[in-house]
């Protein structure tokens, strides 16, 4: 039987954006606990620049892509939870999902919601259940409780928007900076009890002052480099320091003796798929992430649409800071 063709978006070195061309490959049949999955849309995320650029080396030539969504037309041997027709969504490794069709593991597959648009499920799996673990399952000491202020950086990016709106619904304080104006006026209307420009403002100085002196029982920062040190001065005593991305450039090494002067402060390092490493657990966390949003309480703000084929324009936009929300490539 011949496998149908599909396009795929691939790099043969890692670089730019101009790294990225389309190829046409055979998608091929779903072996052993996998599914082919062909896409109405696919998720634009942060770390398809790190693959790309090299900073998350991997092997070449590489695929690109960690989130999609669109209907299962094959499943492999052993796989219960899908079927033909099924609508689906995933965030998965390995990367791979820019492109119109794929063979891929069904472990981080999840049927999608009738209620749940193709475009919002491939903006929201990768994004939606990075927000669910970082405000369910990285907590403080103490535990969070509705009234406790947390900051989030980037707060009107794909990640920042559902966690604002996520935030505010579990009745946490979220202190949400954002890089112009109108994007910080886009996270106080989606949830973010206070907001700062930190192009404009010192963060740092902002948040002591909102928190009356106190600082913040989590500091949630994807920014990297630009915000470490002043993120740790945010911190209440005790306080966690939860690292998940590097937009604008990896940490530099620390010495642990500035834990303790900052106030015996912890420090973590998160990746989603240290926290959906099983079927049970991806699909206990896809759920809570497809209530809320069934609910009406987090809203897929998909902000940016583009072809496939304009996947270097993608690129562009995201790292050059343009663009709010989520980004969808449409093949
Ligand atoms: P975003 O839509 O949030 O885009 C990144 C945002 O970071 C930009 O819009 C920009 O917002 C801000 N930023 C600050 N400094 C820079 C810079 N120098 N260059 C580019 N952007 C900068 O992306 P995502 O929603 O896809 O991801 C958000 C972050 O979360 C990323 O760092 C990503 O890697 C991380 N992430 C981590 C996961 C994990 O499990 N570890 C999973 C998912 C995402 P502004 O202009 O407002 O500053």
């Amino acid at each position: 039987m011949n496998s149908p063709m599909t396009r795929a978006v691939q790099i043969d070195q890692p670089g730019g954006p101009e790294q990225m061309r389309i190829v046409q490959v055979p998608v091929g049949e779903p072996g052993p606990g996998e599914v082919r999955i062909r896409h109405h849309a696919i998720g634009l995320n942060f770390i398809d620049v790190y693959q790309r650029s090299g900073l998350y080396p991997l092997p070449m030539p590489l695929r690109l892509g960690m989130e999609g969504a669109g209907v299962i037309e094959a499943v492999g041997e052993g796989v219960s939870h899908l079927r033909v027709g099924d609508r689906a969504a995933y965030a998965s490794q390995p990367p791979g999902s820019y492109c119109d069709a794929r063979v891929m593991p069904a472990m981080n597959v999840c049927r999608l919601p009738d209620a749940i648009a193709f475009e919002e499920g491939a903006a929201m799996m990768l994004k939606g259940l990075t927000a669910q673990y970082l405000l369910k399952h990285c907590k403080p000491v103490e535990g969070l409780q509705p009234g406790d202020f947390v900051l989030f950086h980037a707060a009107a990016g794909g990640v920042g928007l559902i966690a604002c709106q996520w935030a505010r619904a579990l009745g946490l304080q979220l202190i949400g900076t954002a890089g112009s104006d109108e994007k910080c006026e886009l996270a106080r209307a989606n949830g973010a009890a206070h907001v700062i420009n930190y192009r404009t403002e010192d963060f740092a100085a902002r948040v002591k002052a909102i928190t009356g002196g106190k600082g913040v029982k989590v500091v949630y920062d994807s920014v990297g480099k630009d915000t470490w040190d002043a993120s740790l001065d945010c911190l209440a005593p005790f306080g966690l320091m939860v690292t998940f991305g590097n937009a604008s450039g990896p940490v530099p090494p620390f010495a642990p003796a500035v834990l303790a002067a900052k106030g015996s402060i912890y420090v973590t390092r998160q990746t989603l798929f240290s926290h959906i490493t099983s079927r049970e657990r991806t699909q206990a966390m896809a759920d809570d992430l497809f209530a809320v949003v069934a609910s009406g309480q987090v809203k897929i703000h998909v902000a940016q649409r583009y072809p496939l084929e304009q996947v270097q324009a993608a690129h562009r936009s995201l790292e050059a800071r343009q663009t709010i929300g989520s980004t969808v490539l449409i093949p």
